[in-house]
């Protein structure tokens, strides 16, 4: 008889290592196996490649993340011979496209950015760790705000949060005061310009180490601490097939891409956090069909620039001195190029749109030298609007059984639209990207709309609903309507309309689908799929 619950993790970023430190938590005798298609890049995994002090390590780290663009590392990351051509489009470091154009590549003609990470940690080893929590409509209206409040602030701890960081740099705090003259009075009490809250520990120098699934799965990787003996984690495996009978799931299939044997897990609980676009596939391909599987897709449209701060208006708030001051507490961290971090938040009904401002000494691409403002000592800001996407079950990703694609899954096309709706509000966040640029300095790129899929939050394509109605995937606790012991979990759970980052969110409704799976596990086992 089986007494151990068996739990089996798909994908190892920060959801699926949100489920595996909770579930092993709350249920004293489980087994967590979580197994990720990628190969482990760092010592610790999961850790965020950001925190790699040497370039040349952290560009390999990046191109091991890349799937079926990975260079040289394609072989031993057990990858066919898929042909990658040259498209029109890149993928930001450490992710690859989905369309890349070569044989087995996906077909997103009209969300061409469409990108995703393939490695221990997911596109977690990538991020920039920002964490704004959704307000007003772009919260999941079933769930009370007293219990929402708590599972941010459980997800928070998750991912170490900080809402102050870099609070004590003088320039960021200038550039707030900027924004503030210009915005203040348009916007409500709370909600107006602040500090960008994100994932990571600050250091007693100041900078910052940045948070991935590493500090998620905490004391699992912690060789002293006895979750760890019963938590393992199998890189470079690949799960083809969740496997399942009458409605109840019994495990999973993997494929161990070093050797290309296929064998079973057998598991009381299955969880997928495979990504928005991969995790439907994958029930796509075990069978599982629920109507809106890969429906209602949205992410937040993004319109950028780039500013060169200028003097005049920053030395209105902050001196030369204080100037100096930042510059040395930079000098001590020259591979992080982030050295503040803020935000207008989104707010109702006037202000529907997020604002991410980053500080950082250096453009983010080379500026000719001979440009007036190349060199600028008072340095420059990355600033982006997020806009609101209303879901449409139109907007999709479809699977083709008759064609399979690099990994030998059915293939994916992603169909998308922009409507006049979400143009107008793009209109408008582009006027608001204008006004807060000439309020900080001079545009050294324009604002411009970035290509659909540019975001890399992809949301709603197992969106999770109140009832089984053909518009939602998963129940109010993440579990796939019809399926007790199948947990879903990811950005792709996001129902609502948000123009956020959406990581924080996604590990609040993580908490709340493990805590459900883990009172089942305990308390009514036979629910759960067991057979003791
Ligand atoms: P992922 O992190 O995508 O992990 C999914 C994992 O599943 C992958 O490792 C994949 O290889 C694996 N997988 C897929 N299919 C299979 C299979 N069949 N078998 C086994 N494994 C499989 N979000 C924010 O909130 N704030 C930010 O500032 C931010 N910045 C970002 C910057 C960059 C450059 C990138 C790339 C992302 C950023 N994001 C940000 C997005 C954030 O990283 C994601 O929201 C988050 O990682 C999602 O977590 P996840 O666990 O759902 O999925």
């Amino acid at each position: 008889m089986n007494t151990t619950p068996t739990i089996a993790i798909v994908g190892s970023g920060p959801i699926g290592s949100a489920y595996a430190r909770l579930l092993l938590e709350a249920v004293p005798d489980a087994r967590a196996v979580m197994l990720e298609a990628g190969p482990q890049l760092t010592a610790i995994a999961g850790e965020n490649v950001r925190n790699i002090p040497d370039p040349e390590e952290k560009e390999r780290a990046r191109e091991r993340s890349q799937g079926p663009q990975a260079g040289s590392f394609r072989e031993s990351l057990g990858i066919p011979s898929a042909v990658v051509v040259e498209g029109m489009f890149t993928a930001r470091g450490g992710t690859h496209l989905l369309d890349f154009g070569g044989v087995g590549s996906a077909h997103a003609p009209t969300f061409p950015a469409a990108a995703a990470s393939t490695n221990v940690g997911g596109m977690g080893a990538h991020w920039t760790c920002a964490t704004p929590s959704p307000s007003f409509s772009e919260r999941i209206p079933f769930i009370a705000d007293a219990e929402w409040e708590e599972l941010i602030a459980e997800a928070s701890r998750l991912l170490h949060v900080q809402t102050a960081a870099f609070a004590d740099s003088e320039i960021g705090s200038a550039i707030r005061s900027l924004l503030a003259e210009e915005f203040g009075g348009e916007l409500p009490e709370g909600f107006g310009p602040s500090t960008l809250p994100v994932s990571g520990d600050p250091q007693p120098d100041g900078t910052m180490r940045w948070a991935g699934a590493d500090v998620v799965l905490g004391p699992l990787l912690d060789p002293e601490n006895p979750l760890a003996e019963r938590f393992e984690l199998r890189d470079l495996s690949l799960v083809r097939r969740v496997d399942h009978t009458d409605g109840r799931v019994t495990g999973v299939t993997v494929e161990d891409l070093r050797s290309h044997e296929v064998y079973p897990v057998e598991a009381d609980l299955v969880v997928v956090a495979a990504d928005a676009f991969r995790s439907p596939q994958l029930l796509w391909a075990s069978g599982i069909r629920p109507r809106a599987l890969g429906h209602y897709l949205t992410e937040h449209p993004v319109v950028i620039s780039t500013v060169a701060l200028d003097a005049a208006s920053m030395g209105r708030f902050a001196t030369e001195e204080q100037l100096d001051h930042e510059l040395a507490r930079r000098a001590t961290n020259p591979v992080d190029p982030v050295a503040a971090v803020n935000r207008i938040p989104f707010s109702e009904p006037d202000h529907p749109f997020s604002l991410q401002v980053m500080y950082a000494e250096n453009p983010p691409f080379q500026l000719d030298p001979g440009h007036p403002a190349a060199g600028n000592r008072w340095g420059y800001v990355n600033m982006g609007y997020g806009m609101r996407k209303r879901p449409r079950f139109d907007d999709a990703v479809t699977f083709d059984d008759d064609e399979l694609d690099y990994r030998g899954f059915p293939n994916f096309t992603i169909a998308y639209g922009l409507t006049d709706a979400e143009q107008a509000e793009i209109a408008e966040a582009t006027e608001r990207l204008r006004r807060a640029g000439s309020a900080l300095g001079t545009f050294v790129a324009e604002p411009r709309l970035l290509p659909n899929g540019s975001s890399l939050h992809y949301q709603g394509t197992m969106r999770l609903g109140a009832e089984d109605d053909g518009t939602s995937v998963a129940d109010p606790y993440s579990r796939v309507w019809g399926y007790d012991n199948l947990v879903v979990g990811g950005n792709a759970l996001i129902p609502t309309a948000t123009t956020m980052n959406p990581t924080l969110m996604s590990v609040a409704i993580a908490v709340r689908g493990a805590r459900e799976a883990a009172r089942r596990l305990i308390a009514v086992p036979e629910a759960a799929g067991r057979t003791n």
